[in-house]
């Protein structure tokens, strides 16, 4: 069933131009949440991303950062009654549609909820088997950026070339196409009308408690620990 299935067609124009990628089904089910929003589940244990990351790592950025950002969309969205029949994703794709006091909060706090669901999502957690992209995804990768390692690269120099807060993403554009892209804050994607496929956040608090200044380190062991079967769903 399409995402904005109960949308007039219309609703899409202009901005998003005709948004044919965005009518697909959202394989993050973050992106199909409501008011109230929730904090997903992690779906493995604090310490089972060691050693890319670390327990106390996980858990300050998941409980403390994840957890405060669902809070204040929540408490800012308690005001505009009217968004509540609105995913996450459509406020965040809607954004310049809404009434002006509802857009700084779901800039900030509705694009940091969906994008660090997503972050734990595509972390492999335990012993992680290192899997390869295929099917669709593995494609798109090989014609987009001739090889995975190539893609991997363009993701590391964009997410060490970032100044202050923000994350590298590999987004899915509007032609269909993967591109490398860097924004700022907690901004996400979905905000320019490209799909999120993969994040790396590089916010301090994402790695300083391990790695201290070294990004590098971070990013490198994050982009080994990658599940590109959960990747892939996000372009399927
Ligand atoms: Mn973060």
């Amino acid at each position: 069933m399409p995402l904005l299935s109960s949308t007039p067609s219309t609703f899409w124009t202009g901005p998003f131009g005709d948004g044919t990628h965005l009518y697909r089904p959202a394989p993050d089910v973050v992106l199909q949440q409501k008011y109230p929003f929730v904090l997903p589940t992690l779906g493995y244990e604090t310490n089972a991303l060691m050693p890319a990351l670390n327990a106390a790592t996980v858990e300050a950025h998941y409980r403390s950062v994840h957890a405060s950002h669902v809070q204040a969309l929540n408490t800012a969205l308690t005001a505009h009654p009217t968004l509540h029949e609105y995913s996450l994703g459509q406020l965040l794709m809607g954004l310049r549609r809404w009434p002006e006091a509802a857009r700084a909060p779901i800039r900030e706090h509705g694009s940091a909820h969906a994008n660090h669901a997503l972050s734990w999502k595509v972390l492999a957690p335990g012993a992680a088997t290192a899997t390869a992209p295929n099917g669709r995804l593995g494609s798109m990768i090989t014609r987009d950026f001739e090889t995975v390692d190539a893609c991997k690269a363009a993701l590391r120099e964009a997410a060490l070339g970032i100044e202050g807060n923000g994350w590298a993403w590999l987004v899915k554009t509007a032609t269909n196409r993967l591109a490398v892209r860097t924004l700022p804050n907690d901004d996400s994607p979905l905000l320019d009308g490209e799909l999120p496929v993969l994040g790396i956040d590089v916010w301090e608090h994402a790695y300083r408690r391990m790695y201290q200044t070294q990004r590098a380190g971070y990013v490198d062991a994050v982009l080994a620990r990658i599940n590109w079967d959960v990747v892939g769903a996000q372009v399927e």
